[in-house]
């Protein structure tokens, strides 16, 4: 646990968050400001600052988090399809230094992202 990381708060249950899927390695919850009709965080159990810092070692956690949102994806009735966005650093926007997930569905995508 990183005593600065929102994320690892709500893991902590610090900050209140609905817990819609939890297994031994990661949590999904509902983003507080959503961009879409579902859209879901899942977030790893360990602190993981970002996509830039896993390594090999981190792979299995890193398709466990694909393969949980492909589930939360068909639980969710996302059957037209849908988005999953890992925003990476400075760059990539990345505003919670917890690595993260975003599932969004449920509308019309566009591309390019901003
Ligand atoms: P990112 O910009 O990719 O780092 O995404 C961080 C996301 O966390 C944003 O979409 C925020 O709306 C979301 N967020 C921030 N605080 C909370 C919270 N307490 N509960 C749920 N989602 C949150
Ligand atoms: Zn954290």
């Amino acid at each position: 646990m990183n005593t600065d990381c929102l994320f690892c708060k709500i893991l902590a249950g610090q900050i209140p968050a609905n817990r819609v899927y939890e297994d031994e390695l990661c949590i999904a919850f509902p983003d507080i400001n959503p961009q879409a009709p579902t859209h879901l965080l899942i977030i790893p159990k360990e602190h993981l600052t970002s996509m830039a810092k896993a390594l090999a070692d981190h792979e299995p956690l890193l398709g466990h988090l694909m393969g949980t949102a492909a589930d939360l994806a068909r639980s969710n009735k996302l059957d037209k399809g849908y988005r999953v966005v890992v925003n990476t650093a400075e760059d990539g926007g990345q505003t919670v230094h917890h690595l993260h997930l975003h599932l969004l569905g449920g509308r019309q995508m566009k591309w390019p992202p901003g």
